[in-house]
């Protein structure tokens, strides 16, 4: 007879080494059951196709309305034809989707939380009803204009310029590694006005407003990057987001988006460590298998315990941002620690599969070089290490 485990119970508690922290019993049905759709999606849908993609170096675009009918596009939105599911419902979509492959989190997390997240939140009633319920559905893809060739890091000083011309704004400048930018209907552009930094809702079609893509990454290859130019774009009055002014505006999309980044990654990070694992328990060198050896072991274990803290902090990241307590500063916290693990996980697993971790026939590579982009897009390592060392000293380093 199995008596029930209690506080001083012997009795012997199961041990999933995938789950050993039991995360899956923190989550409700409904969590579970998002997590569940997303992850059979990437496994019917994403998995069998994405070595070619990312090989011809293409997003199958064909897909965005398939990802759209899953609602999972401004699925953390209410209204407007989003799905309103909650912040860890949509990371746990985020880290599911990234075990296919980040540029599919990528695309995602642009159309939500950097190109329809503006709108919901800054934007009047009419370019909600306009764009939000057609991005929803993946009719329309939207992209995210911040970085310039000369500002990364450092947006504030961007060159793009927005002036009025009667009723009219023009925008002159450009906007570089902007992902979904070559298949973008809609660009969310940030420029500089008289009044400080706004935020612009650019269709594609206008005037004066193209795009170029950027061809021979070795990194989210499944994912368009592009160049947006804008010479002499000129847009109607009601082209503007009326809700925000400064930099603020485009940094509360980049929280958001970061957001998902701290979910996303532990999902590369699980798919490594998951391959690691089988090989190294099939493998044979020395008559052994390479797991059987001390060093392999010490290895697989660091990756999991890593595996399993990120994924356990972004869970309490997502429930204080459920219950409103989530400060932009644990979003660097979280995306600083998980990027950074994510990518060592991913190394370390490349180096267990010997001379087969540098090929496509296993996912290890590809994740290790698309994590190269995550630990550098929406705020590179550095600075969120210097947003949390501005928090501790009360000191900024780069200002
Ligand atoms: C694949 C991909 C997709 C992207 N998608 C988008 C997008 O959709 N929209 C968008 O607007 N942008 C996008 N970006 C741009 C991305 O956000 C920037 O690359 C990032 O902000 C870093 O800017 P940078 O590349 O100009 O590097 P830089 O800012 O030039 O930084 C170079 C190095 O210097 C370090 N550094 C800079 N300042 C400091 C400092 N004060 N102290 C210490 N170190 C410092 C950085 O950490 C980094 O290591 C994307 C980038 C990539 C690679």
């Amino acid at each position: 007879m199995s008596l029930p485990a209690t506080p001083h119970s012997t009795a012997r508690v199961e041990v999933d080494p995938r789950d050993i922290l039991q995360i899956d019993s923190l989550l409700s049905d409904e969590e579970r059951l998002i997590r569940n759709s997303v992850r059979d999606f990437v496994r019917g849908r994403v998995m069998p196709g994405i070595e070619e993609w990312f090989e011809r170096g293409v997003f199958p675009v064909e897909m965005a309305r398939e990802i759209g009918d899953l609602g999972l596009l401004g699925m953390h939105l209410e209204g407007y034809g989003c799905a309103g599911a909650s912040a860890v419902s949509y990371g746990l979509a985020c880290l599911e989707l990234e075990a296919g492959d980040s540029g599919f989190r990528s695309f995602v997390s642009v159309q939500g939380s950097l190109s329809m997240f503006p709108i919901w939140a800054y934007g009047t009633e009419e370019q909600k009803r306009e764009w939000l319920p057609r991005m929803a559905r993946g009719e329309v893809i939207g992209c995210f204009g911040l970085t310039e060739p000369d500002f990364g890091s450092d947006p504030g000083g961007m060159r793009t310029t927005a002036r009025r011309d009667g009723d009219d704004w023009i925008l002159n400048g450009s906007k570089l590694w902007i992902t979904n930018g070559g298949i973008a209907g809609v660009a969310i552009v940030w420029a500089r006005a008289e009044e400080g930094v706004l935020g612009f809702i650019v269709p594609r079609g206008t005037r004066g407003f193209t795009t170029r893509d950027i061809h021979r990454k070795l990194s989210l290859r499944a994912s368009v990057t592009s160049e947006l130019i804008l010479e002499d774009c000129r847009l109607p009055k009601d082209a503007v987001l009326p809700g925000v002014r400064g930099l603020k505006g485009p940094l509360s999309c980049l929280t958001e988006a970061r957001y998902g980044i701290v979910w996303g990654v532990m999902g590369a990070a699980r798919s490594c460590w998951e391959t690691a694992v089988d090989y190294a328990r099939t493998r044979i060198q020395f008559g052994r298998p390479i797991g059987q050896f001390q060093l392999t072991q010490r290895k697989l274990v660091d990756m999991m315990l890593e595996l399993q803290k990120g994924t356990l902090l972004a869970l309490h990241i997502g429930r204080l941002k459920d219950e409103g307590r989530c400060a932009p500063e644990l979003v660097s916290f979280g995306k600083l620690n998980n990027c950074r693990e994510a990518l060592a996980v991913a190394r370390e697993a490349r180096g267990i599969l010997g001379a087969n971790g540098i090929t496509l026939e296993y996912p290890v590579i590809r994740h290790m070089n698309n994590l190269e982009s995550v630990y550098t897009y929406e705020g590179t390592n550095e600075i969120h290490t210097l947003v949390l060392g501005e928090l501790i000293t009360g000191l900024s380093a780069y200002r």
